[in-house]
């Protein structure tokens, strides 16, 4: 992966201060999905590294995650289970409870999707805390599947999110990262 590739990558990601709360300088992703060639840069080199966790599925976390997840399981031939926020699923799920870098926050999944022993592969669009990304592991653990890797387009090294995950022994990898 050439570093132009991924200083392309970065330039399309917007950064605006203060949301959704003083302090936080929020790394948008919407410009660069609204590039196609940016974002068929990000989903391929996403899809290229995940690959090496011989993943069975993919575990998207609401909601930008489901953007790239849904285009890395099409190239990958994989499908997607979904993490999503409270209360938005329909039928019988499991939840976990986590902090946020604002806030706090709740992931569920439906019963089922998972069998003991698959493995997942996580995907978000960005890595704060790792606290989402850990919810997520946790729930993929509850089923008995693996949680073999996390994947994001973004890394914000200063707040330690892919030590806290390589911590609970799931490795993560990013594109690009913002300090
Ligand atoms: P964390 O659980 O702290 O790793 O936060 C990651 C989740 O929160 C991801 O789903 C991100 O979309 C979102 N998030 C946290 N911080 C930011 C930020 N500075 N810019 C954009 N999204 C963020």
């Amino acid at each position: 992966m050439a570093d132009d590739d991924l200083a392309r990558l970065a330039a399309l990601v917007r950064t605006i201060p203060d949301f959704p709360q003083p302090g936080i300088q929020f790394r948008d992703i919407t410009t660069l999905i609204a590039d196609p060639h940016g974002f068929a840069l990000a989903t391929d080199l996403l899809a290229i590294r995940a690959a090496r966790y011989r993943p069975d599925i993919l575990v998207a976390v609401e909601a930008r995650g489901f953007i790239f997840a849904a285009a890395m399981a099409r190239v990958m031939g994989l499908g997607v289970v979904l993490a999503r926020k409270p209360g938005k699923l329909p039928g019988a799920a499991i939840g976990v409870d986590y902090a946020l870098e604002y806030g706090s926050d709740r992931l569920e999944m439906h019963e089922g999707m998972l069998s003991a022993g698959q493995r997942t592969v996580l995907v978000d669009d960005l890595l704060a805390t790792g606290g989402t990304l850990l919810a997520a592991a946790e729930l993929v653990g509850r089923t008995g599947a693996i949680a073999a890797a996390a994947l994001c387009v973004i890394d914000l090294p200063d707040l330690g999110g892919a030590k806290r995950l390589a911590d609970a022994g799931v490795p993560v990898e990013t594109l690009i990262a913002f300090a």
